[in-house]
């Protein structure tokens, strides 16, 4: 098989897609709110509570009802606090209240207490007209029982999980965690903690991508460093492909000897494709080894965070059936010059500052340390050239985790 043109981004951002849908996960679970932050809703959460549950105060003041209203002063016939159940309320009288406390049956208006005068003899004075409704919170404002408030394939963060325990929910159903293995390959690789030969360098990929994968609900299996050996790269492959529903790999996919990931994957595997009209992310390799989906990101860091946040991310939470799953972005003046326009869709690590996306100053795709400067990447399309001032799509980091 052979792939002779760089495939274009959005045609590989599809064809991972199709392959997602093929391998939605069907199994559910029902996980604590506590546990749940970025988990996937299984099924619509729908609401078994109006809420509010009942007309309520949005201020501290007085409840009345406007029709008894005639410029005479009030007498306040009861106090209701926050938590309490109120009585009718006395026809021609008010009731002192605080704020979210029940609006009594009888009163349809709240006046809040700046605007009213206190008498010597413990009545209230209104000082100006007031119209039925003011200052009530209605039952039912937010949502009334029966409707749904999150639909199956949400993504949990702190509102939505909030949304849920206002229902008084204790657990929520989730979508079960995708299980993926994380494999690192390369012979100079060393794990933290272990000395650095001569020619070493320490597995940062693995890092970024365990916690990356987990902020995405995966969980992750640490498949360790692989050495460059396409004997022991095939019975890496052979061994996980029962335990995982993917294999996350990262290095070995370019074309260099030493890169038998993805000779491995094209000869042993079902490659859908490997060469992407990207940079950085080139050589991401996407396909099957025996029923597994294997995603091979490059091993640079930068190129692995380009690819995974650009594809992967997509893939992950598509089987766990998220619909939206295009990362945010929007147009964006740009604070420097792009002279020379490029063969491949560039991603380039940029901060926002008054207005325009500048650049970090080394964009080399090994050079980590600009992702944590910036906010998120510039899109600049294939054959585009900028001026300062031109447009240019931004994605932000903060929407891809
Ligand atoms: P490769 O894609 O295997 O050709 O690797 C490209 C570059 O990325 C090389 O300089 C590797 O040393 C580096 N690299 C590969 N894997 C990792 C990793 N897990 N952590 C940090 N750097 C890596
Ligand atoms: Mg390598």
């Amino acid at each position: 098989m052979s792939q002779s043109q760089l495939m274009p981004v959005e045609e590989a951002i599809d064809r991972l897609l199709a392959m997602a849908e093929a391998q939605r996960l069907h199994d559910s679970e029902s996980v604590p709110l506590s546990d749940a932050r970025q988990r996937v809703l299984a099924s619509d959460l729908v609401a078994t509570l109006d809420l509010p549950p009942w007309p309520n105060s949005a201020m501290d003041g007085y409840a009345l009802n406007v029709g008894d209203w005639s410029g005479q002063p009030f007498a306040v016939s009861q106090r209701i606090l926050a938590g309490q159940a109120p009585e009718a309320l006395l026809p021609g009288t008010c009731a002192r209240i605080f704020t979210g406390a029940p609006v009594p049956e009888g009163a349809n208006s709240v006046e809040m207490q700046e605007n009213v005068e206190l008498l010597e003899d413990g009545r209230v004075r209104f000082k100006q007209s007031l119209t039925a409704g003011q200052n009530i919170r209605p039952q039912g404002q937010e949502n009334r029982v029966g409707r749904v408030l999150l639909r199956a394939g949400k993504r949990l963060g702190p509102f939505e999980l909030a949304i849920a325990a206002a229902q008084g929910c204790t657990h929520v159903h989730v979508v079960r965690r995708p299980r993926v293995a994380l494999l690192s390959t390369g012979d100079e690789l060393a794990e933290p903690g272990t000395p650095l030969k001569p020619g070493c360098i320490y597995n940062s990929n693995r890092t970024l991508l365990s916690h990356w994968l987990s902020a995405l609900g995966c969980e992750v299996i640490d498949a360790g460093i692989l050495p460059d050996r396409p004997q022991q790269t095939r019975l890496k492959l052979e061994q996980l492909q029962h335990a995982a529903d993917v294999i996350l790999t990262t290095g070995g996919v370019s074309a260099g000897d030493a890169d038998c990931l993805g000779q491995v994957l094209r000869e042993c595997g079902k490659p859908l494709f490997w060469k992407l009209s990207i940079k950085p992310g080139k050589p991401l390799t996407v396909g099957h080894f025996g029923t597994v989906p294997v995603i091979s990101l490059p091993g640079n860091p930068t190129s692995a965070l380009v690819t995974f946040g650009l594809l992967a991310r997509a893939y992950l939470l598509r089987i766990q059936g998220v619909e939206d799953v295009t990362p945010l972005s929007f147009p964006m003046s740009v604070g420097f010059d792009w002279p020379k326009a490029g063969g491949r869709r560039e991603y380039l690590r940029a901060r926002l500052e008054a207005g325009r996306a500048i650049l970090y100053p080394n964009q080399s795709s090994g050079v980590l340390l600009g992702a944590s400067w910036a906010d998120g990447l510039v899109e600049i399309p294939e054959g585009c050239t900028l001026q300062t001032g031109d447009t240019a799509r931004f994605i932000p980091f903060c929407d891809l985790f």
